[in-house]
């Protein structure tokens, strides 16, 4: 575990550098920030991991269901540019992309994508890839993908629970043996990407979207945006070592589910509690607390809920928002899930993950 004086020292790093992409604060009756909707898929086959897959046909239909909602599709580095540059963006903007590389993205997804003209992006773990392993993209397919408009980013050189220490045997985050595990998973798959495939941009998304505030600390100095699988669009003010997805596979595949995301904005906030995903031992009941950076875009409830405990007791005084754990959290990944109505009646989300270790 973490050191008391190391999270002193990360939490003031952290707070001290608040880590905007960095567009402008906006002033009362301002139109509100742009937001980007990122989607996350791993297969899209019909003999893979149900939680994990979307066949191709109910890919094919997210892809037309995406095209009625008249969204703008972007390129990872695209969207995130623009909202560093703080440009404006189309009403509706989207990004795809995929963990882990499998091989199903060339076979099913790329065809339907590429007759669209539709950029997307890639985060893969070399070792499997250099090892020839089944089921994966090899370098030849993934330059061919590159050519046709995808975008590879780095997932890790295997795919570790980064943020597990020693329960893994990866070293302590607190020793400083981390940052040569942190050179060796992020940097070395950053070199054979990059040696593969020509210079790629500096994009990285956690295996099992598990992240700590050591890693995030350690990405943002080596200049990686990270993205990780909690749900909710991006922003201006979303963190860059802590960047939401929707993931759409799985029961999240249903397209009564993912319709709604599609034109969903952020909920633009900061978020003061928790300080990190994996909360202390001694932590069950956890509270979420942030502060809206336009309250007056909200004028109804805004209300949160808990992975297993469904909608839970939220308060709001002004801009500031409370909820907290009425339940007990399993061990394990869990999400706040946070919700509230916009101008013109357009829904507006903010997720934190949280993960309990035994
Ligand atoms: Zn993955």
């Amino acid at each position: 575990m973490l050191s008391p004086s190391f999270h002193r020292w990360l939490r003031c790093a952290l707070l001290g550098s608040l880590a905007l992409l960095g567009g402008a604060a906006l002033g009362a009756g301002d139109t509100l920030p742009p937001s980007v909707v990122v989607l996350q898929y791993h297969f899209v086959a019909t003999d893979t991991p149900a939680s994990t897959s979307v066949t191709p046909g109910q890919f094919a239909a997210h892809l037309e269901a995406i095209e009625a909602s008249r969204a703008t599709l972007l390129s990872l580095p695209e969207a995130l540019d623009a909202l560093r540059a703080g440009r404006t963006l189309p009403e509706t903007a989207l990004a795809i992309t995929f963990d882990d590389a499998y091989e199903s993205i060339a076979e099913a997804a790329h065809p339907l994508l590429h007759a669209r003209g539709w950029p997307y992006t890639i985060f893969v773990n070399p070792e499997p890839i250099d090892g020839r392993h089944g089921g994966f993209l090899s370098w030849d397919q993934l330059r061919r993908l590159t050519a046709e408009g995808a975008t590879i980013g780095n997932h890790g050189l295997r795919h570790d629970y980064m943020v597990r220490g020693e329960s893994q045997g990866l070293p302590d985050p607190a020793a400083p043996a981390y940052e040569t595990y942190l050179e060796t998973q992020v940097l070395e798959a950053q070199r054979r990407i990059d040696g593969e495939l020509g210079p790629q941009p500096k994009l990285f998304a956690y295996p099992y979207g598990e992240f700590a505030p050591p890693l995030q600390a350690w990405l943002k100095t080596q200049g990686y945006a990270a993205f990780g699988q909690h749900s909710g669009p991006l922003w201006a003010g979303s963190d860059p070592q802590a960047l939401p997805r929707f993931p759409a596979s799985g029961i999240y595949g249903d397209l009564t589910s993912l319709r709604p995301k599609l034109t969903m904005k952020a909920l633009a906030a900061t978020i003061e509690s928790p300080t990190s995903m994996i909360l202390p031992r001694e932590v069950d009941r956890p509270t979420l607390r942030f502060t809206l950076r336009f309250p007056e875009a909200h004028r109804g409830p805004v209300q949160c809920y808990l992975s297993g405990q469904g909608a839970i007791p939220t308060t709001r005084e002004g801009s500031r928002v409370d909820a907290s754990a009425p339940a007990p959290l399993p061990l394990g990944r869990s999400r706040f899930n946070c919700t509230a109505q916009g101008p013109g009646g357009r829904w507006h989300w903010l997720s934190q993950p949280l993960l309990r270790l035994p």
